[in-house]
């Protein structure tokens, strides 16, 4: 008989680490993350995490703030959950001994005001505090006797009803999850991994445009995986752009982000000629909401015909720059500019995913056993544009909050772990030709840029969805007919996102929060104040339903 764990969590961002520390109390977990156990989006959030302070704030302007974000879409009791247990997670990080930089004249954490929110509320270590809750969290979880670590493995699907010997069982409204099928690359092998709850922690799909903030990993693969099972899936036409990522002439695979911090420091944006123009967009000018400056941006470019924009801290002391950015001082300096004389190039990128695959309050979704938390989770907490700052917390809340439903539905119920087949060998031994899957992989994320980017129209996405329908087949072809591979694995996922995505942005036909069609450019409250969904058969078929 396979080892069946209690928890099975895939994905070791912030959301995946803190769960798991907290399930292990309660049971066996095992943590399988595809790259080492630090390599996340996690790593590289620089700003930090926002929550209340008592003295200066309240929870009642934090909710305020971040409802007016989500452009009426909010689920105004998440977003009241996840504020108020704010204050409480702080704390918590702070007692497992995560460091937040302090003021010393206020004798108190520094907090910083980042855009769209009314106080300063950002805790954060330096620059660089993703890095810092990354290294106390994955420190807890490497001394934990009841957390089994699997690194470089990646999950591949979803096993249900659908992977027991009699499929005639499966029933796509009424799905188990029982584990997963996970690739590891150095053996080859496919793994079966059986677990009474199965939690995706994977974080965003970034990687499906082709400028993103987002690292390697982030190709969507929780997402697709749920999808192709037959799970809920639903407002992936909300997809932030960050305004301001470091542009180099050279392609990489993800861009270094200039952190919301510094337009909230004073960062002033800037044409090409030096001139400001945030002015002709909003009041707050550069500390406006992330949505109306990357839109910004991405008219002043087009209108121009320039590669990026400006933004200029120049006139702050050179010492006071260094030592609130160190990272970034120095990672501007490895590219050539010192940011203290000279001014930061700088073009939106794809980071963050709003949408996801639905869950209830709890991160429960809606098949049974498989919960959702963190990037890959649509609660309710963003609605349709993110506040900054509000993802670490959404990620933490979630996965404490969920970690006591999981273990009371681990505790309630018995699972029938018979029958389940192993991985079917339906993939040939063909090796794959890297140059296809790299076409395929640029293609996709190409046409996903440019056609179902920052700015929409009702033609681009109709010719788009046509082109992703054919370069999807193309892509899940190719991962059925050559060697199971890491590559294919992600390409087959990117497809399915994008898929995904041009579905989402063709429905809707109002511009609200992240989506804006110049089609439909007035937000509709009558037809579109609601959530837009999209569930598979839970078949490898393309059919969808609409709900
Ligand atoms: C550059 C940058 C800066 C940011 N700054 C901030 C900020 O200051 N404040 C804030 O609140 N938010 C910020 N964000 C957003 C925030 O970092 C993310 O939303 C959050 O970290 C998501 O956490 P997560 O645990 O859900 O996912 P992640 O941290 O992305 O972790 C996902 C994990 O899943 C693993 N994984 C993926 N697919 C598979 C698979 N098939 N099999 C196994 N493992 C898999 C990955 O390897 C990774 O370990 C930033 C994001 C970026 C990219």
């Amino acid at each position: 008989m396979d080892k069946i764990y209690d928890y099975l969590v895939v994905g070791s961002g912030a959301a995946g680490l803190y769960f798991s520390i907290l399930a292990s109390r309660s049971g066996k977990v095992l943590l399988l993350t595809k790259n080492t156990l630090k390599e996340s989006n996690t790593y590289y959030a620089q700003g930090g995490i926002a929550s209340v302070e008592k003295h200066t704030d309240s929870f009642q302007q934090h909710i305020k703030d971040t409802i007016k974000a989500g452009d009426e879409l909010c689920n105004e009791k998440a977003v009241e959950m996840v504020v108020s247990e704010g204050p409480g997670i702080i704390n918590e990080l702070i007692s497992i001994g995560v460091k937040f930089t302090r003021d010393r004249s206020k004798g108190y954490y520094s907090l910083h005001k980042e855009g769209g929110h009314s106080k300063s509320r950002v805790f954060h270590f330096k620059d660089i505090t993703g890095r810092e809750l990354i290294r106390a969290l994955t420190k807890m979880v490497r001394e934990n006797s009841n957390i089994t670590i699997i690194e470089n493995m990646a999950a591949v699907d979803l096993l249900t009803e659908h992977q027991k010997e009699d499929s005639s069982l499966f029933n796509p409204r009424n799905i188990t999850c029982y584990g997963i099928y996970a690739h590891d690359p150095k053996t080859k092998k496919i793994h079966k991994i059986l677990s009474r709850s199965t939690i995706l922690a994977t974080g965003g799909s970034g990687q499906v445009y082709l400028h993103t903030s987002n690292p390697g990993v982030a190709t969507g693969d929780g997402l697709a995986m749920a999808f192709r099972a037959g799970a809920t899936v639903s407002n992936l036409e909300f997809y932030q752009f960050h305004p301001t990522t470091l542009y180099t002439e050279k392609e990489k695979e993800n861009s270094f982000l200039i952190s919301e911090a510094v337009r909230g420091f004073g960062g002033n944006l800037k044409t090409k000629d030096g001139k400001s123009f945030m002015h002709k967009y909003h009041r707050l000018k550069s500390l406006a909401p992330r949505d109306i400056v990357a839109r910004a941006i991405d008219s002043e470019m087009k209108k121009r015909g320039d590669e990026f924009v400006y933004l200029d801290i120049r006139n702050f002391p050179a010492n006071k720059i260094i030592s609130t950015f160190p990272n970034i001082y120095k990672k501007c300096l490895d590219e050539g500019i010192d940011i203290t004389k000279e001014m930061i190039p700088v073009v939106p990128a794809a980071h963050y995913q709003c949408g996801g695959i639905e869950t209830d309050l709890h991160g429960k979704t809606d098949i049974k056993g498989l919960y959702a938390i963190g990037e890959v989770a649509q609660n309710g907490m963003h609605g349709a544009n993110r506040l900054a700052s509000n993802s670490l917390l959404d990620a933490l809340v979630f996965a404490k909050i969920s970690a006591l439903s999981v273990e009371k539905y681990i505790s309630r119920n018995v699972i029938n772990f018979s029958d389940i087949k192993e991985w079917e060998y339906y993939h040939t031994e063909r090796p794959i030709e890297k140059v296809v899957v790299s076409y395929l992989r640029n293609t996709i994320r190409r046409l996903v840029s440019e056609f179902i980017g920052i700015v929409r129209s009702d033609e681009r996405l109709k010719m788009a969805e046509k082109m992703i329908d054919l370069l999807a087949w193309q892509a899940r072809d190719y991962y059925m007919q050559t060697e199971l591979s890491r590559e294919t694995v992600e390409l087959r996922n990117i497809a399915d996102v994008a898929y995904l995505l041009v579905r989402f942005a063709g429905f809707r036909k109002e511009s609200r929060g992240l989506h804006y069609n110049i089609d439909h450019p007035e937000k509709d409250n009558i037809n579109w104040k609601k959530n837009t969904r999209l569930r598979s058969s839970g078949r490898r078929s393309k059919s969808v339903i609409i709900r």
